[in-house]
């Protein structure tokens, strides 16, 4: 599944005048058994176009390894499709550009594209990775370290005409789980993840998510 180009188009258009960079757009079948939300892409995804095929991709490869699926298996975006990034002064004086999270109105900004990807891509389960992603769908006051690892049926948050978020008459099946580049800063988090990853093992297992 592509994004159509007139959404592509219209999410450059929306995020014009951040400070973000690239365009990276969402790839997978269209029937795939997941579809995986992560935060915006990184340097390495802006350069090449694919999404999560940095330090972070590495990581979620290993977590789809685990399920017994490969990148071609699933649906992979994000949440913001460009690189959100800052200026920052390295030790030796001079400056570079680092990631930093997305902001709510740089979210907004590519909210539509994330809409239609929710409602044309066909996954049985949508696995949010991180806060990013999970509270674009469901909120601010859902929390990923409250809820992951859990099944969510839940209306999603969609944007509409006058920019203004309202919540889907559609349920989908939501499964939290942590950013894989989370354990780069907190290793303990890696004993979550492999919860996380054996629990939804067990949900794909089931005949009704086949
Ligand atoms: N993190 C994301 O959320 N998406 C990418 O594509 C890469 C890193």
């Amino acid at each position: 599944m592509r994004l159509p180009e007139y959404l592509a188009e219209l999410g450059r258009k929306r995020i014009e005048g951040f400070p973000v960079e690239g365009f990276v757009y969402g790839t997978g079948p269209k029937f795939p058994k997941i579809m995986l939300v992560g935060e915006a892409p990184g340097e390495t995804e802006i350069h090449n176009g694919i999404p999560f095929s940095g330090r972070a991709g590495q990581k979620l490869m290993e977590f789809l390894a685990g399920l017994r699926l490969t990148r071609e298996d699933v649906y992979i975006t994000s949440t913001v499709r460009s690189r959100p990034y800052v200026w920052r002064e390295k030790r030796d004086g001079s400056v570079r550009k680092y990631n930093r999270p997305p902001t709510a109105a740089e979210i907004k900004a590519h909210a539509p594209l994330l809409d239609y990807e929710i409602e044309h891509v066909h996954a049985s389960i949508i696995v949010t990775l991180g806060n990013v992603g999970l509270q674009r769908l469901l909120g601010k006051d859902v929390k990923v370290t409250e809820v992951h690892g859990q099944l969510l049926k839940r209306s999603v948050r969609h944007i509409n005409e006058n920019n203004q978020y309202y919540r889907s008459e559609k349920k989908y099946n939501i499964f939290p789980t942590f950013h894989p580049a989370s354990v780069f800063y907190n290793p303990k988090l890696r004993e979550d993840i492999s919860g996380d990853q054996m629990e939804l093992r067990t949900l794909l297992e089931k005949e009704d998510f086949v």
